[in-house]
């Protein structure tokens, strides 16, 4: 699984960090990142969920 995300769309709202914390995180300006290593905890309907909650669908999947 591919985990791409739009910096330019993410508007800092954190829900993906919430709903999937070993995968994503916010850097010092609240724009979400993945986290080192994310692949190691990847869980398809944990992620596919942080995808749905992202309010400008500023995340996805390949
Ligand atoms: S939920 Fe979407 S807008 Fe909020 S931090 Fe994550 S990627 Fe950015």
């Amino acid at each position: 699984m591919q985990i791409s995300i739009d910096r330019d769309r993410c508007i800092g709202a954190g829900q993906c960090a919430l709903t999937a914390p070993k995968v994503f995180t916010q850097d010092d300006d609240g724009f979400s990142e993945l986290l080192p290593g994310y692949e190691e905890a990847l869980d398809g309907a944990t992620v596919k969920e942080a995808v749905r909650v992202c309010p400008v669908q500023a995340i996805s999947l390949d």
